[in-house]
């Protein structure tokens, strides 16, 4: 379906080549007419979006299951559920949100108005992701839109059955006039990044946020980079095995590993090895049953290319848990590898898929040298049962995230901000901090007409009396 405009504004392409001028000029026409500005507007249309995950849900799970095996019940938590509470919060304070912001005066603006004032940015881009590809659209959609933004969205081409879902079908929900969706691939993507956007806020892989700022910077273009990298885990020597074993196993091998913010290894001693091999066997038994690949609650990779990426992987260190995979199901068993070394495949590129190595360190210091030697993650993750310990390694490390004693969980509070740093992203959403991200604070200062005399004071001719010397 690549290469496609989703239903929406009929557009005269083909101008000067660009495939998408026409697109782009329409919906900054809808933008220029203020249409989006009123806020009943844009409740409207985030209300509509609300009914598109609703009536749609069953197609939503049905499409996430074709592209990747996605269990219901990960796809619901997170592919609905999640979009959906960022929706209620927008809902219920976007009122508040959009006030003006009236801030401190000086001496001379006493009987001004001074405020910031909640813009939206104009025409603005949101380009996604396949692993969570309802949700890395919509909940920056749900900002955009709430921001008062015309919005193009171009999802992912690899997950192909949700991308032709978005394409038919959240188009039959918003007003057509303002928001559309671009079905493309890479080629086409480049075309799109051509046009010159307010905003873009991209999801995905850091070589290709990089093209995207490239292409940004031509139009000097603000941006939100969503990207990705190796998440450490350390586990500290004093923990609970068995609570530890579980909380890790599952955020590494929720939907089959392609998350994020996924713990991509493990630091630890070779003692706490020992003890969470059988522990993370148990767990995944637990979860899984005995064979994985019969469990409906454990996906499958997105692609055959992904496929054969991660595969190559599993020659790091030794295999400890799993190992076995099926081209023709593009399956992966979850699995765990002991004994990895910085210098293995494994530890070479974000794993994405379920595989858990682990690297042995001596003690918390060099868990701590090791992950400020690498690029900062998205996500780091400590267990201790010692709190100090924990307190520790997020007061020595950077990180776009951080979590304690869990994996996954900080994503799931609108409160909190989610984005990277360095090469993991720039800027962050979530809650609040979408609405922000698309919303340009516009200082304005309207003045008094009266009190001619006190502004004399800084018209010409000047004199040493007028500066008060
Ligand atoms: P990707 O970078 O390959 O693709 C993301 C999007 O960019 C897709 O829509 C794709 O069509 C488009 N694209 C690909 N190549 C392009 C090019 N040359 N020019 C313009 N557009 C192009 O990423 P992916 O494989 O879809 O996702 C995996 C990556 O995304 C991982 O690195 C993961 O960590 C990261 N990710 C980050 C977050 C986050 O919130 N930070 C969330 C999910 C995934």
């Amino acid at each position: 379906a690549s290469g496609g405009i989703g239903k929406g504004p009929v557009i005269c392409s083909a101008i000067c080549g660009n495939p998408y001028a026409g697109l782009v000029s329409h919906l900054r026409a809808a933008w220029l007419s203020g249409k989006t500005r009123p806020m009943e507007y844009r409740m409207a249309q985030l209300e509509a979006l609300g009914r598109f995950l609703d009536e749609k849900k069953q197609d939503i799970l049905d499409a996430t299951a074709l592209d990747m095996g996605k269990p219901s019940f990960e796809a619901y938590f997170t592919e609905i559920l999640l979009c959906k509470n960022n929706l209620n919060d927008t809902l219920n304070n976007l009122s508040h949100w959009m006030k003006d912001e009236y801030v401190d005066k000086n001496l001379v603006t006493q009987l001004d108005s001074a405020f910031i004032r909640k813009d939206p940015y104009g025409v603005v881009l949101i380009i996604g992701p396949w692993n969570y590809p309802i949700h890395l659209l919509l909940v920056p959609l749900i900002g955009a839109i709430a921001a008062g933004n015309c919005v193009v969205v171009k999802p992912s081409e690899t997950s192909k059955n949700t991308e032709r879902l978005v394409a038919e079908m959240l188009t039959c929900y918003l007003d057509n006039d303002c928001f559309a969706v671009v079905t493309a691939g890479v080629q086409e993507t480049t075309r799109l990044l051509e046009n010159k956007f307010d905003y873009i806020f991209f999801t995905g892989s850091p070589s290709v946020g990089r093209i995207v700022m490239t292409a940004a910077a031509k139009h000097l273009t603000p941006i939100t980079l969503e990207l990705g990298g190796k998440n450490p885990c350390y586990v500290s020597d004093t923990c609970d095995v068995q609570n530890v074993a579980r909380r890790v196993a599952w955020g590494r091998f929720f939907n089959a590993g392609q998350t994020c913010i996924a713990p991509d290894y493990v630091l630890c001693s070779l003692e706490m090895q020992e003890k969470l091999m059988p522990a993370l066997r148990e767990a995944i038994t637990e979860f899984f049953g005995p064979n994985p690949q019969e469990s409906p609650d454990f996906g499958r990779i997105v692609g055959d290319k992904q496929f054969r990426r991660i595969r190559a992987l599993l020659c790091s260190g030794r295999v400890a848990i799993g190992g076995q995979t099926d081209e023709k199901e593009r399956y992966i068993a979850p699995t765990v590898l002991a004994d990895v070394l910085p210098s293995d495949p494994a530890m070479q590129e974000e794993i994405f898929g379920p595989i858990l190595p682990i690297v042995v360190v001596a003690d918390m210091d060099e868990a701590i040298d090791f992950i400020n030697a690498r690029p900062q993650p998205l996500a780091i993750y400590a267990f201790s049962c010692d709190s100090k310990v924990v307190k520790q390694v997020l007061e020595r490390t950077s990180s776009g995230g951080f979590c304690g004693n869990d994996t996954l969980m900080h994503v799931t509070l609108t409160s909190l901000p989610f984005g990277g740093i360095g090469s993991s992203g720039l800027g962050m959403y979530h809650g609040k901090f979408t609405f922000d991200t698309f919303t340009h604070r516009r200082s304005c200062l309207h003045r008094n007409m009266g009190l001619e005399a006190l502004n004399s004071l800084r018209y010409p001719p000047y004199s040493q009396q007028k500066l008060g010397l």
